[in-house]
């Protein structure tokens, strides 16, 4: 992928008209799944206000040179079988719906497809975007583990001794994966007891999190015991989404410890129904955080692999307007994405398509760009203001929206991600 490739060719217009203010210009083309009302699922791309459908362009028979059997690839409930199908079709395809799409064609408007094949994004139903086979949360950014550590072991280093030797990740649960706009329940659990000797508390999560989060969705799979070198990652890597990570920080503190993370995660990770491929994203990368002291061979990978990637939280407790609680970018993480697929497979494990890896918090250097509450709110002592309410973690009714685009700059086209949007139910039984 060059920066000569015309998908992202900002010069590049859509017969389609196209809002200013859309995240899905014709540079874009994000995928997902998405079913028209009492319709099954399949796969569309996401321009403008619109998602076109790309089971019935290949039914027409304007894929066929762009990919093996178009039809199985987009006539399905997930996406996984195109992430399969690997880069060189990848690229293939998003040429052909590019072009589709560009000024002047009329493909799709000679097969009536510019009626039949386009829908409102607003009268249909996102659905996930891929069967999700494994999940790994990472934890790849240096201002967020930092925080964490400062809060949590106020009197060391902050810092454990293998962070900056490789990327840490724990496998989470990929079952409990859901699509932007899936509301989530409180969850219950044991914490931590109030006195020394005490038993534990069983009952709803009293310290709720969100996690502000970046994923990739992994492409062909590799075989068992060979590892991905880190040169070889982008390969493997179809594209981005957002994740909010919901944390309950209770659970978590009281489970953690020998094991890692448990079920204060694994009730629920939301990510974004749009997924933006890598080849949209060409334009955006940049050099990454000089790491210190230089990694181990088998992470190193040549290129620019930081993504400046705007990113925002925003809260809004029930009946209320919403606040904008943090603003950062992706650029600043440490540990980049080849990095983070090299040491996952390092050991020889493999990844398989539509396998999720994310980013762990981003949060930035300044106080009002940390990527949860537990940063923001530095453990619940300083609560943040919105308006005439506070708030240390979540409540009932709260909705946390994550936001994040590249580009967007002067005559730059905006590449958006689809939102991240949630909202808190209570606990399924309140007892104590
Ligand atoms: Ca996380």
């Amino acid at each position: 992928m060059s920066r000569g490739d015309p998908t992202v060719d900002p010069q590049r217009v859509s017969w389609l008209p196209i809002p200013d203010s859309s995240g899905f210009p014709l540079q874009n083309l994000p995928y997902g799944v998405f079913a028209p009302p009492g319709e099954m699922p399949r796969v569309g791309v996401a321009i403008g206000e619109h998602v076109l459908d790309l089971a019935a362009v290949a039914a027409a028979g304007l894929l066929d040179d762009a990919a093996d059997r178009p039809a199985e690839l987009f006539a399905a409930p997930s996406l996984n079988r195109f992430l399969a199908a690997g880069s060189a079709t990848w690229g293939a395809v998003r040429r052909r719906v590019s072009a589709l799409l560009t000024a002047g064609n009329v493909d799709l408007a000679d097969r009536g497809l510019d009626r039949r094949a386009l829908f409102r994004q607003d009268a249909v139903e996102p659905r996930l975007p891929c069967e999700v086979g494994d999940y790994v949360d990472f934890y790849s950014c240096l201002e967020h583990a930092t925080n964490l550590g400062r809060i949590m072991r106020p009197h060391g280093d902050p810092l454990l001794p293998n962070w900056r030797h490789l990327p840490v990740g724990y496998h989470g649960r990929a079952g409990t994966i859901v699509v932007s706009g899936t509301p989530v329940r409180r969850p219950l659990g044991q914490q931590r007891p109030a006195d020394v000797g005490a038993p534990p508390r069983f009952g709803p999560s009293r310290m709720l999190d969100f996690e502000l989060e970046v994923g990739f969705l992994t492409g062909p799979a590799n075989a068992l015991g060979e590892p991905i070198p880190a040169d070889r990652a982008a390969e493997h890597i179809f594209g981005l989404v957002l994740v909010n990570d919901w944390s309950a920080r209770d659970i978590q503190a009281w489970e953690y410890q020998p094991l890692g993370p448990f079920l204060g995660k694994s009730f629920a990770t939301s990510i974004s129904a749009w997924v933006v491929p890598l080849d949209a994203l060409a334009p955006f990368w940049v050099p990454a955080p000089t790491q210190d002291p230089p990694v181990e061979a088998y992470l190193r990978a040549d290129g620019d692999w930081a993504l400046d990637l705007q990113l925002e939280v925003a809260l809004t407790p029930a009946g209320a307007d919403e606040h904008v609680v943090a603003r950062t970018s992706f650029r600043h993480l440490y540990w980049t994405l080849p990095q983070q697929l090299a040491h996952l497979t390092s050991n020889g494990a493999t990844v398989r398509p539509g396998d999720l890896c994310a980013s762990g918090t981003v949060s930035g250097p300044t106080p009002d760009s940390r990527g949860s509450l537990i940063e923001l709110t530095w453990g619940g002592e300083q609560p943040l203001v919105l308006g005439d309410r506070r708030r240390t973690y979540l409540e009932d009714g709260d909705t946390v929206v994550l936001r994040g685009h590249c580009g967007g700059g002067g005559d730059a086209p905006r590449i958006g991600f689809g939102p991240v949007r949630g909202r808190i139910l209570p606990a399924e039984q309140e007892t104590t």
